[in-house]
C-alpha cells in the first residue's frame, strides 16, 4: 500500500504537472487542493463579498457545494453542480486566492473535506498524490512521503506564463512574475498554515530540471 504521497511548494514549480505524472505513473489518484481553494475563491467572487471580509467570505464557502475529481488524467472540479475547471484559473480567482485560502474557516472546512477525499482514496491500493502548501505539514502530516518543490522566482513565472498561454489565455511574464511574488509573501506570510517545508520533507530545487527529470528523481524516492 501506498498511501499519500505530499508534493508541496509555491506556484509555478511545477508541481501540478509532476503530481498528475506521478499519479498517473503510480495507478494512484490525485487531489489538486489548490483548485479547491480556488473554486471556493470563484464562489465568493460570484456571491460578490468582499475577499477581505472573513466572517462574510467564511459564510460563503460554508454554503458552496464542491465536487471534486481524483482522476489525475482529468481532475474536475465543480461549483454548484457547474464545471468550474477553467474558470478557476484565470486572473480574477488568481488575484484573490491568496486571501481567501488566508481565512481560518475556510482552511478548516477544506482541510476536513481533503482529509475526508484522502481516507476514500486509501481504500484503494494505488493511494493518492496530494498537491498543495500545506499537506505534508496540516492535511497529511503521516504522509509516507512527502516532497517540497522549489524553483527560482525567475522559472516559475516562466513556467506559470508557458502554461497560460498552452491554455489560451494572455502571457504577460512581468505581471506573472509580479503575481507569482505576491503570492509567495502572503502564502507564506499568513497566520493559519503558512506555506513551509515539513522538517521531514525531501526538498527539490526544480530551476534546472525537466519534467522527466523530475520525475525519475520523486520516482526513487517513491520505490525507497
Ligand atoms: O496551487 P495553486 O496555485 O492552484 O493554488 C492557489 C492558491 O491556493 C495558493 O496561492 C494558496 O493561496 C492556496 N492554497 C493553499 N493551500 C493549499 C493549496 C492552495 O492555501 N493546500
Amino acid at each position: 500500500l501506498l498511501g499519500v504521497v505530499a508534493l508541496d511548494g509555491p506556484s509555478g514549480t511545477g508541481k501540478s504537472t509532476v503530481s498528475r505524472k506521478l499519479a498517473f505513473a503510480l495507478g494512484a489518484t490525485y487531489l489538486d487542493t489548490g483548485a479547491m481553494y480556488r473554486a471556493v475563491t470563484l464562489a465568493v467572487l460570484r456571491a460578490e463579498v468582499d475577499p477581505s471580509d472573513p466572517a462574510a467570505v467564511a459564510g460563503v464557502v460554508r454554503a458552496a457545494r464542491l465536487t471534486v475529481g481524483t482522476d489525475p488524467e482529468g481532475p474536475e472540479i465543480f461549483l454548484d453542480g457547474s464545471d468550474v475547471g477553467r474558470e478557476i484559473r484565470g486572473p480574477e480567482v488568481t488575484g484573490a486566492v491568496s486571501a481567501v485560502s488566508a481565512v481560518a474557516e475556510v482552511r478548516e472546512q477544506l482541510v476536513a473535506h481533503q482529509r475526508k477525499l484522502i481516507g476514500e482514496a486509501l481504500v484503494s491500493p494505488g493511494g493518492m498524490v496530494v498537491e498543495g502548501r500545506d499537506i505534508g505539514t496540516v492535511v497529511a502530516p503521516d504522509a509516507g512521503l512527502k516532497v517540497y518543490l522549489t524553483a527560482s522566482a525567475h522559472a516559475r513565472a516562466q513556467r506559470r506564463t508557458a502554461q497560460d498561454v498552452s491554455e489560451g489565455r494572455a502571457g504577460d511574464l512581468d505581471r506573472t512574475h509580479a503575481d507569482v511574488q505576491r503570492r509567495d509573501a502572503l502564502d507564506s506570510g499568513r497566520k493559519v498554515a503558512p506555506l513551509r517545508k515539513a522538517d521531514d520533507a525531501v526538498e527539490l530545487d526544480t530551476t534546472d530540471l525537466g519534467v522527466v527529470e523530475v520525475l525519475t528523481q520523486l520516482r526513487k524516492h517513491v520505490e525507497c
